[in-house]
């Protein structure tokens, strides 16, 4: 079935959703949300527990929800896109030089070779739809032009059947997951028993499984702070928790044994998880008897739409690389939330979805897509910025204001801002950082930056580094 929207978004979490309201109630014309899950909501859904503004995860998702349908959007679920039909990036429009990916201007173009029509995870299950969007879009011919004048064509899997969506601008926001035990390089064989914090939620908070459905004895691997969403979803399911093994000295501290400066080395056991070895950080290594283990935070966009698409991606944080406006480096393709970098607030990725509205109206509307602006690298302690260039306009608009996610713990560190050699800004920030918290930043410098200079350099030095601080450095997301 072929069908065509005006906006077509990806994903239906706090960011989709809050693009999606925002579009629909601006009249933005069909706007058509598709979620490859049972229901929409995104993440919050399976976290069970207050933290999100005055909600819980499952009632704030359904606020989400709600809000977009209300404003008219449509939110279909159980319908995952699964590939893009027409090669995206081989229409780029880039000329060679500062624009070009790969020119060490900061971005990444990867290609997959998968095939684009595997079926999304339970795409066989019986699908609801907050309302059903299967029958009201036009049919037609692919009107709207992506680049080169390649129309922006998906092709979904939904539960009436492989379609062909097209649209006139398309929002991706899939958000991001933990890095898996493969992608962390851990040893061993493979039982069951190996899970993400992301996996144990669904598994507790969605499907209801208790007790030894999930183990009996868990061990969670992590320093971010949802690690300890992992321990207290653990203790709510009846698992004991032996111990949360962490890499940095100053791990959390959390109301079970913590292992600081300890790594897992190995998993055993075979068909079920037996235990996991632990080196400790004078280097000793023991074996922990487990039947589970949790793979907490050290986050990756699932940008794999993405780079299907030949979208350019950040080589800092592996999500697209975009402008201030979000706007990716494909005409018509958008990005919003955790799919930019990892994880942040369900507030930030909801703000996000509401900020792109406004550029996508704007393309509706006709505006022409700009070149890319200079992009901005990290250096020193910077882990990552977003969005990952500037505006091509130089000084009109308002400042960006830039994410700054630090790859240590930094006390007072120091700020500067450079493009070829010329210094744009030096700042001493007053504040603590640390690396699972992004530092806001008003790049007030950003209309003396030239905006058809050389990438912009943003570097981050430590004032002075906590004593008892550990780091892992790199990159991690
Ligand atoms: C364990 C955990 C605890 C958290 N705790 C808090 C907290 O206490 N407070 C807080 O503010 N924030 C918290 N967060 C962060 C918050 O959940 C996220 O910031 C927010 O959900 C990000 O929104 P998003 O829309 O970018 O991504 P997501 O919420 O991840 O939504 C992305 C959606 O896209 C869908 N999708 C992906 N690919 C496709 C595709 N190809 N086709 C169709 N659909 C697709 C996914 O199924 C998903 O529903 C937590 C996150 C986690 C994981």
């Amino acid at each position: 079935m072929n069908r065509t929207v005006d906006v077509l978004v990806v994903g239906g979490g706090p960011a989709g959703l809050a693009a999606a309201a925002r579009l629909a109630a601006a009249g933005a014309g069909r706007v058509e949300v598709l979620e490859r899950e049972e229901a929409a909501g995104g993440a919050p859904r399976h976290c069970g527990r207050a933290g999100f503004g005055p909600y819980t995860g499952p009632e704030y998702a359904r606020r989400a929800v709600a809000e977009a349908v209300r404003a008219g959007a449509v939110v279909r679920t159980g319908a995952g896109a699964t590939g893009w039909a027409g090669a995206l990036g081989g229409a780029l429009p880039l000329g060679p030089g500062r624009g070009q990916p790969g020119a060490g201007d900061g971005a990444v173009r990867e290609r997959t070779t998968e095939g684009p029509l595997a079926g999304p995870a339970g795409g066989h299950r019986p699908p609801t739809t907050e309302r059903r969007g299967t029958a009201r879009g036009a049919t037609g011919p692919a009107g709207p032009a992506g680049p080169a004048g390649h129309p922006l064509v998906l092709e979904v899997t939904a539960p009436t059947g492989l379609e062909r969506i097209t649209a006139r601008a398309v929002v991706l926001a899939t958000g991001a997951r933990e890095r898996p035990r493969s992608a962390r390089l851990v040893p061993g064989s493979r039982p069951a028993g190996v899970l993400s914090t992301g996996e144990l939620q669904q598994s507790v908070e969605l499907f209801g499984l208790r007790g030894e459905r999930i183990g009996r004895r868990a061990v969670v691997v992590g320093s971010e702070p949802v690690a300890r969403h992992a321990v207290g979803t653990l203790r709510r399911a009846g698992v004991a928790v032996v111990a949360v093994v962490s890499d940095r000295a100053d791990g959390p501290r959390l109301p079970c044994p913590v292992l600081r400066g300890a790594t897992v080395r190995e998993l055993v056991g075979r068909g079920r998880l037996s235990g996991v070895v632990v080196r400790a950080a004078d280097g000793r290594a023991g074996l922990l008897r487990c039947d589970t283990v949790v793979f907490t935070g050290d986050w990756l966009p699932d940008h794999e739409l993405a780079r299907s698409g030949g979208v350019p991606l950040d080589a800092a944080t592996r999500g697209p690389s975009v402008d201030p406006a979000l706007r990716t480096r494909v005409p018509g393709v958008f990005a919003a939330g955790n799919l930019l970098r990892g994880v942040e607030p369900a507030v930030v990725a909801a703000a996000e979805g509401r900020a792109v509205a406004s550029a996508v109206l704007a393309h509706l509307a006709g505006a022409a897509w700009p070149d890319p602006g200079p992009a901005l690298l990290p250096a020193g302690s910077l882990r990552w910025v977003t969005p990952g260039r500037l505006s091509p306009s130089g000084a009109s608009g308002p400042a960006p204001v830039l994410s700054l996610r630090p790859a240590t713990r930094l006390v007072h560190p120091t700020l500067t801002v450079t493009q070829d050699d010329r210094l744009l800004h030096r700042q001493r920030i007053p504040a603590f950082l640390a690396p699972h918290r992004s530092l806001r930043h008003p790049a007030t410098w950003a209309g003396a930056a030239d905006p058809a200079g050389g990438a912009v350099t943003v570097r981050l030095e430590a004032g002075r580094t906590e004593s008892r601080g550990g780091s892992r450095g790199g990159r991690g997301s």
